[in-house]
């Protein structure tokens, strides 16, 4: 007998590939079979059998505010009422441009696009037509969406020089993307001295939450930041994660390094599709029309997006905000470490901000992709599932991080470590 998700999950797959419209909504990594969402309510999202979970994915990072915040859903309400697209300019793309630039330290000009993926993309095109180079270096685990030149793995041997990650990307695609390894200073030091005046960018997710969630060590962001001004290269932060996330002004205010260009996403659109990508103005300007490097998008700016993202962003920069969110999310990771302790779990949970990463593995000191590669899959995978089970939606991968929302009150979080408790009673 086939549960109701199981059937859904077969008409699914019969008409879209694997079931799914992004890969990591299949479970497959962990090994189940999707939910599929009905409704999300603050801090709960809900699924086809009306089951009812906490949530700590919040669509991959945007829902800050949590599932359905009143202001927001008003908002988009009525701006939809004067019509969902125009392809004009408008009034609401200057208040949200105003807005970021407000609460982001490093944005002197900033364009709107409809994903994180062509927020990076258009960066990066950006950052070669103003150093009129073409080499850009990337960091292994680091992920800046599913542009070609950026769906790179480490070749076999050298770490440096990658390879095409999916099937469908050139190798002459990738020629340009040097690899180097996160936290590594030494490895970017080779680069530079190898593709002497040919690196036209770093693009670094200065807090991945893509290998689960690192933190910069030994300075590794400001010494970033020197080597590309002794080398003329441009330094891009991609915050589509960590902005608004590891501090309202993002990594960059967090630990005081400036980036050349900033690519944004997620809590920027408060649910709806929007990236931006913003910097020096002197480098912006050189986007089309004023300048050669041609960006461009149908629904860029869209209305309602725009409406939604300057909702969020007003609410979210209302003094104590922030700091609200952030100690729920400390609550949450030292209620865990503390459960995980009574049980003797090898496993432990951290967080930067609003963000945190749950940890199998008894190396408390991650610092290199390769130390999350090294954890305890399986032993996350279970948990996982054991999780779900007991009304809580972690992410289904151990490569992601978590995200807590201004929803998730003490009760919330009770609730979770209640579920924690005995998950790991049992484990
Ligand atoms: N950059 C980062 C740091 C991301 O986390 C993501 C998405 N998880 C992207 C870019 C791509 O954004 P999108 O999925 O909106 O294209």
């Amino acid at each position: 007998i086939m549960t109701t998700k199981e059937v859904l999950f077969k008409r699914a797959s019969k008409v879209i590939p694997g079931g799914v419209n992004s890969p990591v909504r299949s479970f497959k990594s962990v090994g189940s079979t999707p939910f599929f969402t009905t409704k999300g309510e603050g801090a709960y999202i809900y699924d086809q059998d009306n089951n009812k979970y906490i949530d700590y994915v919040g669509s991959w990072g945007p829902l800050i505010l949590g599932h359905a915040y009143p202001e927001v859903i008003t908002a988009v309400q009525e701006q939809a009422t004067l019509g969902l697209t125009y392809g004009t300019a408008t009034e609401l793309e200057i208040l949200l441009a105003e807005k970021v630039l407000d609460i982001m330290p490093n944005i002197e000009k900033i364009r709107f696009v409809s994903s994180g993926t062509e927020a990076t993309m258009s960066a990066i095109r950006l950052a070669r037509g103003y150093t009129k180079r073409d080499k850009i270096i990337k960091f292994t685990g680091c992920y800046h969406g599913h542009a070609d030149h950026l769906l790179v793995a480490a070749g076999s041997g050298a770490l440096t020089l990658g390879v095409p990650s999916s099937a469908g990307v050139p190798e002459s695609f990738t020629e340009h993307t040097l690899l180097a390894e996160y936290n590594n200073i030494e490895n970017v030091k080779e680069l530079f001295d190898n593709y002497k005046d040919k690196i036209a960018a770093i693009i670094i997710e200065p807090v991945p939450g893509n290998m689960n969630l690192i933190v910069p060590h030994d300075d590794f962001l400001s010494k970033l930041r020197e080597l590309c001004d002794a080398n003329n290269t441009l330094l891009i932060f991609d915050e589509v994660m960590s902005g608004f996330r590891v501090s309202l002004g993002g990594a960059q205010k967090l630990y005081n390094v400036k980036p050349d260009l900033t690519t944004l996403g997620k809590v920027i659109g408060g649910g709806m599709p929007v990236g931006a990508i913003g910097g020096r103005a002197d480098i912006m300007d050189n986007f089309a029309p004023l300048g050669k490097v041609y960006q461009a998008g149908t629904l860029s700016g869209n209305p309602i997006a725009m409406r939604a993202g300057l909702v969020t962003l007003d609410i979210l920069s209302q003094k104590d905000f922030f700091k609200k969110i952030q100690n729920q999310t400390e609550k949450l990771v030292s209620g865990i470490n503390e459960i995980a302790q009574k049980y003797n779990i090898k496993m432990y949970a951290k967080s930067l901000g609003t963000m945190f990463g749950l940890y199998f593995t008894e190396n408390k000191n991650i610092k290199f992709y390769s130390d999350i590669i090294n954890s305890d899959i399986d032993s996350f995978n279970k948990f996982f599932k054991a999780m779900l089970n007991n009304g809580v939606y972690f992410a289904p991968s151990a490569y992601e991080a978590g995200f807590v929302s201004i929803m998730h009150d003490d009760i919330v979080i009770k609730n979770t470590l209640e579920a924690i408790d005995e998950v790991f009673s049992a484990y």
